[in-house]
C-alpha cells in the first residue's frame, strides 16, 4: 500500500518530525506544510493552534508526539461525519455527478467492479446523453466491471428517460445497485441543474435515491469545489467521492473539503487502474498522510 501513496507526508513535514525538538521554527514550518498539502488557510491556523495549545499542555518538546497529536487531530476531525454508503434499499440508486474531467466516468466503472467484488449486481444507467465517445468510454469501463449498461437510444436523448429505462430494467430483474452517470457540462450551468433536477424528479417516482455522489479531482483542490458549488447547492449530495488522490501533494484536501462541504467522503480514487477506488475510511487515510 505504501509504494501508492506519494500524496502522504509532504518532505516539509518529512523534514519537521526528523528534526530533534519542536523548536519555534516548527510552528512556521508546520502552517507552511499544511498550507502546501492545501489544508487551506482556515484549517491550517485551526490545526496549528490547537497543536500548539496541547505541545504546550503536555509538556513535550518531542517532535514525534507533535506527530502523534497532528495524525489524531486529523482522524477525529474526519470521523466527524459517516463515510458509510447507503445502499441497503432495493434498488439502491446511486446518482454520481460532477464536472466533466474530474474522473466521473472511471469513478463509476471502478465503483461498479467495488460492488461487484461484493457480489453485488449492477445496472448503470449512461444518462449523459449528449456525448457519444463518453458513453462508449463508460460501457467499456462497466463490461470489464462485469456490470450491464443502459444506453441512450440516440445522442442527446431525454437523461431523465434513460434514468428512468434503468430503475425500470433492475425493478424487473432485480438488479441490487442502480448507478446513473449525469452530464458535467459547467458552460451550460442552469440547464445542467435543470437537467439533473428533471432525472431526480422522474426517479424518485419509481424508488428512492439512496445516495447522490459528488465526484471531486483532488488534484485541483479548492479551485475545484468553487466549480462543484452548484451541485452542491442544487443536486443534494450525500457523498463526496475524491479521485486522483494517488498523484497528488494535496491530501490536507480531504479534511478541508469535507469540513468546508459538511458533506462526507465516501470513497477515493487512487489510480487509473479499474481496482483503484476504496472506501473511505479516516483512521487509515490519518495514518497514510501523517505517519
Ligand atoms: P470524466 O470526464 O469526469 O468522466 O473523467 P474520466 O473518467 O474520463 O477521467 C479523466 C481522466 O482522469 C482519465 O485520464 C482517468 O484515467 C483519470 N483518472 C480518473 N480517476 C483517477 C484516479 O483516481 N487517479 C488517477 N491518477 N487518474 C484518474
Amino acid at each position: 500500500m505504501a509504494e501508492r501513496t506519494p500524496w502522504s507526508l509532504s518532505s516539509a513535514l518529512r523534514g519537521m518530525f526528523a528534526k530533534k525538538t519542536i523548536d519555534d521554527d516548527t510552528w512556521d514550518d508546520l502552517e507552511t506544510a499544511l498550507i502546501t498539502a492545501d489544508f487551506g488557510p482556515d484549517l491550517t491556523e485551526a490545526m496549528v493552534d490547537d497543536l500548539r495549545s496541547k505541545v504546550e499542555r503536555y509538556r513535550t518538546t518531542d517532535p514525534a508526539d507533535l506527530q502523534r497529536m497532528l495524525r489524531e487531530t486529523l482522524e477525529e476531525r474526519l470521523s466527524k461525519l459517516d463515510p458509510t454508503l447507503k445502499l441497503s434499499e432495493r434498488p439502491a440508486i446511486v446518482l454520481v455527478v460532477g464536472v466533466n474531467g474530474v474522473g466521473k466516468t472511471t469513478t463509476i466503472g471502478k465503483f461498479a467492479k467495488f460492488l461487484r467484488t461484493y457480489d453485488r449486481t449492477v445496472i448503470v444507467g449512461a444518462a449523459d446523453t449528449f456525448r457519444a465517445a463518453a458513453v462508449e468510454q463508460l460501457a467499456t469501463w462497466v463490461e470489464r466491471a462485469g456490470a450491464q449498461i443502459v444506453r441512450p437510444q440516440q445522442q442527446g436523448q431525454d437523461p431523465a428517460s434513460v434514468a428512468f429505462q434503468t430503475v425500470e430494467r433492475a425493478k424487473t430483474e432485480g438488479i441490487e445497485i442502480v448507478l446513473i452517470d449525469t452530464a458535467g457540462r459547467l458552460q451550460t450551468k442552469g440547464g445542467l441543474m435543470d437537467e439533473l433536477s428533471k432525472i431526480k424528479r422522474v426517479v424518485e417516482k419509481q424508488a428512492p435515491i439512496s445516495e447522490v455522489l459528488l465526484v471531486l479531482d483532488a488534484t485541483t483542490g479548492q479551485n475545484g469545489l468553487a466549480q462543484a458549488e452548484a451541485f452542491i447547492e442544487h443536486a443534494g449530495v450525500t457523498g463526496l467521492v475524491l479521485t486522483k488522490l494517488d498523484g497528488s501533494a494535496k491530501g490536507g484536501f480531504v479534511l478541508a473539503v469535507q469540513e468546508k462541504t459538511g458533506i462526507p467522503i465516501k470513497l477515493v480514487g487512487q489510480g487509473e487502474g479499474i481496482n483503484d477506488l476504496t472506501g473511505f475510511t479516516p483512521h487509515v487515510f490519518a495514518q497514510q498522510l501523517i505517519g
